[in-house]
């Protein structure tokens, strides 16, 4: 049916790989892209051999101009791109100039400065619009399915939506003292930065890390979660008509949050280039290289994660709350594709993304954030392709 350029080729990407080839239906042909070209070249030797035909190739994604050759050469329909958020745009950009199709899982970020926001790929809508193609944005699992959920709960059970709370629970336990569980870089800039909510037309700003609350959750029990801002919290408060409050919230353990604490304070997670023995190197890359690789806690890591949201609004007039959200195996995900569940939870929609875009059931010209879509096909392909979700009608509210 179709042909699906993956950018990419870390733990994200392993996933996405993975899950193409179990669906080779839609997915006939692929090619695994990325700077390295011998993770490329792992990937294809471990699932060459089935229908999906595999191709590899070598390239910067930072430069618009090879991904472009690289399009024309493979002609793909869509481009999936699990490669850095760094590369989003010269990625659209080849997109725009080929009239290929666009999917990422995480938005755009300018390498000298932590933003989080949408902006600058919101920017192309009209672009895309003019071009005929579409790009989905975030489409991962946070953001990504928790877009999917919050369009899906508004869909079926409310008339109007007036909080989400978005809950992120791992409770993975790789055994290392500290490490991250997709790419370190962005995942410490993320923690590290103040956290911020959406409430009644306003943007509230909280120190780093200072709202706690403990939640209890399905199948992981009770958790110390923490208020973080999340680029899902920008589109969210734009698209969900009617809503007042959204909030994310993340768990992390004591003993990661000190391990944070003291690389902060040594200067360690700073994006600030310094000169190091004559060369200028930025901390948290050099911090990058020396932690564990994501994509080797795969064989390690055992427990569940758990992520969903808990909306609260009105349906005919009555106040109605609403939880969704799927609990996932870091050793069953393991089993199945050789990867944890962060990078699965990831790959798993970006899959799914893909795979509406490519039989035209997502499809219109254009930049959308997922919960402008139709919900509904997602959410079915969720429960067949790895990432079942449950709901609850009586969850426990956080306030
Ligand atoms: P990794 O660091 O494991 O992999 C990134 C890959 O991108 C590597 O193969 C890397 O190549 C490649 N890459 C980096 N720069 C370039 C470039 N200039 N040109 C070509 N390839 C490049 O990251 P993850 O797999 O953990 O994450 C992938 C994406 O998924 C990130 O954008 C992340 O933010 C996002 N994400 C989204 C989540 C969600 O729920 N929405 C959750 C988790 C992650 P090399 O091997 O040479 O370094």
């Amino acid at each position: 049916m179709g042909k699906a350029l993956i950018i990419g080729a870390g733990g994200v990407a392993s996933v996405v790989v993975h899950k193409c080839c179990q669906n080779p239906d839609v997915f006939e042909e692929i090619c695994i892209a990325s700077r390295t070209v011998e993770k490329c070249e792992a990937l294809k030797k471990k699932l060459d051999g089935g229908r999906t035909k595999i191709q590899t190739a070598r390239v910067d994604a930072d430069n618009t101009e090879e991904v472009i050759q690289l399009i024309k050469s493979f002609g793909p329909d869509v481009v999936i791109n699990v490669a850095l958020p760094y590369q989003d745009l010269t990625i659209m950009d080849a997109c725009l100039a080929t009239g290929v199709h666009y999917l990422d899982t995480a938005n755009y970020e300018p390498p000298e400065t932590a933003k989080f926001e949408y902006s600058w790929q919101w920017a192309y809508k009209k672009k895309f619009e003019e071009a005929g193609i579409m790009a989905v944005l975030g489409c991962g699992f946070d953001p990504g399915v928790t877009g999917v959920f919050s369009a899906y709960a508004l869909k079926h059970y409310f008339d109007e939506i007036h909080t989400i709370d978005i809950v992120d629970a791992n409770a993975g336990d790789h055994g290392y003292p500290f490490a991250t569980n997709f790419n370190p870089e962005i995942n410490i800039r993320e923690i590290t930065a103040n956290g911020r909510y959406y409430e009644n037309g306003e943007w509230i700003e909280t120190p780093p890390l200072s709202e706690k609350k403990v939640y209890d959750l399905p199948e992981i029990g009770p958790k110390d979660i923490y208020l973080l801002y999340h680029e899902e919290l920008e589109s969210l408060a734009k698209n969900i008509t009617g809503i007042k409050k959204i909030r994310f919230w993340m768990t992390f353990s004591q003993n990661y949050l000190t391990h944070l604490k003291v690389l902060e304070n040594v200067g360690m997670t700073s994006i600030e280039p310094i000169v190091f023995e004559g060369k200028e190197i930025i901390p948290l890359q050099f911090l990058k290289a020396v932690l564990p690789d994501p994509a080797s806690l795969g064989p390690r890591t055992k427990g569940k994660t758990n992520i969903g949201i808990i909306a609260q609004g009105t349906k005919d007039g009555e106040p109605k709350n609403y939880y969704v959200y799927n609990v996932c195996d870091h050793q069953e995900c393991y089993r199945e594709v050789g990867s944890q569940a962060i990078s699965y939870t990831t790959g798993v929609p970006a899959m799914i993304g893909a795979m509406l875009m490519i039989k035209g059931t997502w499809m219109k010209p254009g930049v959308y954030n997922v919960e402008e879509l139709d919900p509904d096909p997602f959410m079915e392909l969720l429960n067949t392709k790895g990432l079942p979700w449950q709901e609850d009608f009586s969850p426990t509210l956080l306030d």
